[in-house]
């Protein structure tokens, strides 16, 4: 059986102070025993404060974003360089925030995850389907399109992680069905084989995931983890989704 992998975005919240109060509480809440992967995925300018309080302990951490070069003239940029230097494992890549706020295309996503790659660490790409395109039939080849144009650009044969969220279930108190999940979770992971990738690939879902839906969620065949936004803001909430 694939380890679960259970990763919290905290976006845009947290600066160092109440980073470092959320871990007091939290790590204590970890069994000794447990043997959940957990990443924090932080803002950058807690990426520094996260690797030190996080020194003594198994879990990682990574940034939510960098960008598709390693240095030069890119005022306000985040570079994969830098931020494996702090000693992140781990980079989110393609959050659907990104994708419509940002407006980054699959193309730049796609260098970004060869870039992280090249340097070891571990892409983290984020996928998923508007609540139109899911009325209009349209999930599949929304993910598939998303999917390819990645697994085109990195090396399969290296680590990269898979998140399903559907954009309608972000932040929004909606959580996709089981039924929902399991089904396009069983579609990327043919996708995914079809285009060469492994069996092995974790597969993590996010939207709206809480205490209250995350056992039914995880009991899921297909479901090898998730990404949680909201409900990892708050210690008791997370340690109880990564029990
Ligand atoms: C996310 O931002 O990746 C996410 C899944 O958010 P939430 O859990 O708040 O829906």
């Amino acid at each position: 059986m694939k380890q679960k992998l259970f990763a919290a975005n905290w976006k845009l919240n947290k600066g160092p102070k109440e980073t470092k109060s959320f871990f007091e509480e939290f790590l204590p809440l970890l069994p000794q025993e447990s043997q959940a992967q957990i990443v924090f995925f932080v803002p950058a300018t807690n990426l520094e404060s996260t690797a030190q309080l996080l020194s003594q302990t198994k879990i990682h951490f990574g940034a939510q974003n960098c960008y598709s070069q390693l240095n030069g003239a890119f005022t306000g940029e985040i570079s994969a360089q830098i931020i494996k230097e702090i000693g992140a494992r781990y980079i989110l890549l393609g959050h659907s925030e990104r994708r419509q706020i940002f407006k980054e295309s699959d193309e730049f996503i796609a260098l970004k995850g060869k870039l992280v790659q090249s340097l070891g660490l571990i892409p983290m790409l984020c996928i998923g389907e508007t609540l139109e395109e899911r009325d209009a039939g349209k999930t599949e080849k929304i993910c598939e399109a998303q999917l390819v144009s990645f697994m085109k650009s990195i090396d399969l044969k290296k680590d990269w992680v898979v998140a399903y969220e559907p954009i309608w279930a972000i932040g929004t108190g909606r959580t996709a069905t089981t039924q929902q999940v399991s089904e396009t979770h069983a579609q990327i992971k043919k996708l995914i084989q079809r285009e060469g990738g492994s069996s092995q690939t974790l597969i993590l879902y996010g939207g709206s995931v809480k205490p209250e839906n995350s056992k039914e969620l995880l009991a899921i065949a297909e479901v090898d983890g998730f990404l949680v936004g909201g409900a990892s803001l708050d210690p008791h909430s997370f340690s109880k989704i990564c029990l």
